[in-house]
């Protein structure tokens, strides 16, 4: 299985990677990325240790796997894949969004019902099932744009002029597609081994040259990223930053100057039908968002700690106001818990023979997430409360003779001292209030597509409206008007 150190060295590829004006010469050692590079080689660490129970054997590739790639055929390894998840999950106390096991589950699902890529003489069918060996044998780290960039939203590509503004087609070679254009984002990019492309956005007749579906590695030429602003850089240390410094996962902007595509990475080919069904028509929609739900889980158990943590700290532990905000955080945190249950439970196997977690309870938790953890973070502020700016500048301040006196004498607690105090609420902020923080609030509203998207298009579409309203008509059927009153 594929070591942390395996995965770093792997980074140093050429990949064109753009911050502040040029390429970064090696991402593993550059200042913005080299720390998650490190969580991250920190994940495949500990994939690697059997005694972490976190490898199978899998068929496709006859070898050793890590679960979280796994195509879970029975209710027991459909647990046994998301305890891994939740494993790794908690290596990184759900804040890398987009960790090796998201786009891990997307192939997972793509594989097990790969028929659907199938035209006949095309071999799309095998590129799928042939790229999920890959992503088996080499532990990869995939990331993925599937969204068009913010150029209009009431119109599709093939109405922005001759240019392509979107990822299309621009001709096909002997050797594969070249393709031209830009996709909005791509998380985990420039850290990753392999882009996925595609468009998840609903495309029309006329805007086939931008219906593909693909798979390069980052380092191939032509395809530059660029970076959005690295917070990490700025973070003054650890103990000033505790997440900014471990976690902050890259997002890129993601431009394709000609880049050939070889046939066998090519899943779609200028197709509009085809391109995203099979999200849809394979598990591989929920079994990916089941991933983030595990995630999101973890991410809220541990955001809920902090808020606990700072209510006994100030002793607001005993007031029946903030009894209640805890109560209310704790609700939020069981309602995505539940779903995740409820999503297990209800977990069927499809026409492959696939045991996939239950559409209705993961959308339920989706359609939320756009009001739940705002929501959450706004009850961490209002427990933090100005116990956030209570703070010295940064660590200098404790260290230096100058200053150490007066933070260790006031800035504490009847029942925690200075350092555990700050230790505490710098954590807090840099989940409420730094830049990282903003980030967060940013991706767990819209990782998924806009909240009115999910809600409508997800949440309303498996929610089971119909059959709720056959019992409706049943029951509004078994009385009328009374004859005489
Ligand atoms: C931190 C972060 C990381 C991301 N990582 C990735 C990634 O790795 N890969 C990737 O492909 N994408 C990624 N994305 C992009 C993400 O998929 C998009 O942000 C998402 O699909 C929404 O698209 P949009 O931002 O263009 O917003 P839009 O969909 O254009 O929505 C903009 C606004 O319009 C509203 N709106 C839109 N449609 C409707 C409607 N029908 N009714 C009412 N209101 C509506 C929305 O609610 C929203 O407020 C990431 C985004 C963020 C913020």
């Amino acid at each position: 299985m594929r070591t942390g150190a395996e995965y770093l060295a792997s980074l140093n590829d050429g990949r064109t990677v753009y911050l502040d004006g040029a390429v970064v010469e090696n991402v593993a050692e550059h200042p913005a990325f080299a720390p998650v590079a490190r969580t991250v080689a920190g994940l495949y660490d500990y994939a690697a240790d059997p005694s972490n129970q976190m490898q199978y054997h899998a068929e496709e590739i006859g070898g050793p796997a890590n679960l979280v790639y796994s195509i879970p055929r029975s209710p027991e390894q459909l647990a046994a894949r998301g305890q891994a998840i939740a494993r790794w999950a908690q290596q990184t106390k759900g804040w890398l969004g987009r960790s090796p096991d998201h786009l891990g589950a997307t192939f997972a699902g793509f594989a097990s019902n790969a028929g659907v890529f199938e035209v006949p003489g095309r071999g799309f069918d095998e590129n799928v099932r042939s790229f999920y060996r890959h992503i088996l044998k080499n532990s990869s780290y995939v990331s993925y744009a599937v969204i068009p960039p913010q150029y209009s939203r009431a119109s599709t590509a093939s109405s922005w002029g001759e240019d392509f503004i979107q990822v299309g087609v621009v001709r096909e070679t002997e050797e594969g597609l070249i393709v031209r254009g830009s996709q909005m984002l791509a998380t985990g990019g420039p850290l990753a081994d392999e882009l996925f492309v595609t468009c998840i956005k609903p495309l029309k007749p006329e805007d086939s040259a931008f219906a593909i579906s693909f798979a390069v590695p980052i380092a191939t030429e032509g395809l530059k990223l660029i970076a959005r602003r690295p917070y990490a850089p700025a973070a003054t240390s650890e103990f000033d930053y505790p997440l900014t410094s471990r976690y902050d996962e890259p997002d890129a902007f993601v431009v394709f100057d000609d880049v050939l595509v070889p046939w066998e990475r090519v899943f779609v080919d200028r197709d509009v039908q085809r391109v995203r069904e099979p999200f849809f028509r394979t598990p591989a929609h929920p079994l990916m968002n089941w991933q983030a739900q595990i995630r999101f889980a973890e991410k809220l158990r541990f955001i809920a700690s902090v808020a606990h943590r700072i209510a006994e700290v100030n002793e607001t532990d005993q007031s029946p106001g903030t009894v209640e905000k805890l109560g209310e955080l704790a609700a939020l945190v069981l309602s995505v818990e539940s779903a995740l249950c409820a999503a297990e439970y209800a977990a069927a196997p499809d026409e492959q023979g696939t045991y996939v977690p239950a559409r209705r309870y993961i959308y339920g938790a989706m359609g939320l997430q756009g009001e739940t953890y705002p929501r959450i973070i706004q009850i961490l502020r209002e427990i933090a409360s100005g116990g956030v700016m209570q703070l010295p500048s940064s660590a200098a301040d404790m260290i230096s003779p100058t200053t150490s006196g007066d933070i260790d004498r006031y800035i504490r607690s009847r029942n925690t001292g200075s350092l555990d105090r700050i230790k505490l609420f710098r954590l807090a902020w840099d989940i409420i209030g730094s830049e990282f923080g903003g980030r967060h609030q940013q991706y767990e509203i819209f990782y998924a597509g806009s909240s009115a998207l999910v809600k409508s298009a997800y949440t309303y579409r498996d929610f089971g409206y119909e059959a709720l309203g056959e019992e409706l008509d049943s029951f509004l059927s078994g009385y009328d008007l009374p004859e005489t009153l």
